[in-house]
């Protein structure tokens, strides 16, 4: 059992409370008669599955039934943060990855996202690269 941080209810709430709803900030096409069947597609069917930082939709069900977003971390679980919906994440790949290569911590070339990756899976990525 752990606890997760509702943004609307400010505080810690156990996680049997909330249910995830899939990828967070999905913008639908502002003129999807305009949009070809593979955009159309994409936007409907094809979602993101990194190793590592993801934004992800959450709904506090037996709480306040609220929608809000939560950074996950998808090697360790972690949950980095939660937010309101309309807001921005703090944390994102980009900035972990920023963050650290000023901590001298390996990041793959090419932007390719390793973090929490093993030596061993790093170097099996940088071989299926070459
Ligand atoms: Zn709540």
């Amino acid at each position: 059992m752990f606890h997760i941080y509702c943004p609307y209810c400010e505080e810690h709430r156990e996680e049997e409370e909330f249910h995830p709803k899939g990828q967070a900030h999905i913008a639908r096409p502002a003129d999807p008669d305009a949009c070809s069947d593979a955009e159309w597609g994409d936007y409907l069917f094809f979602r993101d599955n990194p190793r590592g930082i993801h934004h992800e939709l959450w709904v506090h069900a037996v709480g306040c039934r609220k929608f809000f977003n939560i950074t996950r971390h998808t090697v360790t679980y972690e949950i980095l943060e939660t937010y309101r919906m309309g807001e921005q994440p703090t944390i994102t790949a980009e900035s972990l990855a920023r963050e650290e290569k000023a901590d001298k911590v390996q990041v793959a070339d090419g932007g390719q996202q390793t973090v929490g990756a093993s030596d061993a899976a790093l170097a099996s990525m940088k071989g299926a690269q070459a």
